[in-house]
């Protein structure tokens, strides 16, 4: 059944819009798999191995199944699905099914972009991260030579369907990490919305428990950013804010620190540079300080990871160009604009700070 409580949200696109769609039953995410004509499944190998009902809606054959992690986002990944394509005969009009977290979708969109010039996807999110943020917006990145993210396309699903009920699986950690995206959505949209999440952490912590209007609210929050700027122009890039330093965190620690605790992260030092630099406002500072400790205090890091290091990271991002890099920093809540900045000593310096005063970080 799908939820009829839980309003589908539309997301426009210059390739057609696409619904993200909830649905309240196994069964009948199920039925809406079944609809898509001439199917192949990618599947995270976990959820595969959970849902077995999942793996009999098609032929065992037209099934793909991939470990989800850092080093299957690669392009020897991607040849690997797209000769499996190949083999199975799947043409232009083939449409492929992805099911799992953030790596299966940067996988699926760039497979399905590249695949006879592209094929129709569609997406199963099963991870918080992946429902309640990545699952619209298009994009996809690989990593290249152990740094993240580096190769990328952008390829519109035709449809993306959610059931939250994937969640009680999910393991802790992971969880954890999906309420650090969402903290970043909570911060990028309306004040409103950042007041939800604080409630929603306050009566119900980080369990998912009746968590599908905070997964529609945080996915507002996105479309109304992607919706304007789909293809990265000029304000998409605020839904960056807290990535720089979190991604070369990932890329530093070998991804010990999951995605949505490195966000976390790297919004509270994006936010204490700014802060240091007059353009983030006092109030917002210290209110997010806050926030972070009281509900990410979980997160632990070694002092290991220098400044100089953490910095020098920066110059594989996709936003470093003509020698500065584009950071996004707030002024106050729903108020990001992009800085250009050089990775110089003074930048270090605030780094080197922040990682002495920061309770994230403690002696190896
Ligand atoms: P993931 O895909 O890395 O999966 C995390 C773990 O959870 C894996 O071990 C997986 O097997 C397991 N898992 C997934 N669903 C499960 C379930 N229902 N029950 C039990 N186990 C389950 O997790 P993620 O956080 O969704 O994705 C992180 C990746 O997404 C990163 O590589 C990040 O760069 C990328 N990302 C992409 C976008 C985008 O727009 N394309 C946005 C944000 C993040």
């Amino acid at each position: 059944m799908k939820n009829s409580n839980i309003e589908p949200v539309e997301i426009s696109s210059i390739n057609g819009n696409y619904f993200a769609t909830f649905h309240s039953e196994l069964g009948s995410l199920e039925e809406a798999i079944k609809t898509k004509v001439d199917s192949f499944i990618l599947i995270d190998e976990q959820v595969s191995k959970t849902y077995q009902n999942l793996m009999t809606i098609l032929p065992k054959e037209r099934y793909f199944i991939v470990e989800s992690n850092e080093e299957n986002k690669s392009l020897s990944k991607v040849g690997e699905i797209c000769n499996w394509l190949m083999n199975m005969e799947a043409t232009k009009t083939s449409h492929l099914v992805a099911i799992g977290g953030g790596v299966i979708q940067d996988l699926s969109t760039f497979c399905s972009h590249i695949y006879y010039r592209g094929i129709k996807w569609s997406y199963v999110p099963t991870t918080l991260l992946s429902q309640a943020d990545s699952c619209i917006g298009a994009k996809c990145a690989l990593n290249l030579n152990g740094h993240k993210n580096q190769l990328g396309v952008v390829h519109t699903p035709s449809a993306v369907e959610i059931y939250s009920g994937f969640l009680k699986t999910l393991p802790f950690s992971e969880i954890q990490s999906g309420f650090g995206e969402i903290a970043k959505l909570a911060v990028t949209g309306e004040s409103q919305f950042l007041n939800d999440f604080e409630q929603y952490l306050e009566k119900y912590e980080f369990s998912t428990d009746n968590i599908d209007p905070l997964i529609r609210s945080s996915l507002l929050a996105k479309k109304f950013v992607i919706d304007q700027d789909e293809y990265e122009s000029d304000l998409r890039r605020i839904l960056n804010y807290g990535h720089s330093f979190g991604h070369a965190l990932e890329a530093l620690t070998k991804n010990s620190v999951v995605h949505g605790d490195a966000v976390v992260v790297g919004m509270d030092l994006i936010n204490y540079i700014g802060f240091k630099l007059g353009i983030t406002s006092e109030d917002f500072h210290i209110e997010m300080t806050n926030l972070f400790k009281k509900y990410f205090h979980h997160i632990k890091i070694s002092k290991l990871i220098s400044p100089e290091i953490w910095v020098n990271e920066l110059k594989h991002d996709k936003k470093m160009q003509h020698g500065k890099m584009h950071f996004a920093i707030p002024i106050s809540t729903g108020d990001i604009r992009i800085y250009k900045m050089e990775l110089d000593k003074d930048l270090i310096n605030l780094v080197g700070e922040y990682i002495e005063s920061s309770k994230y970080f403690h002696s190896a």
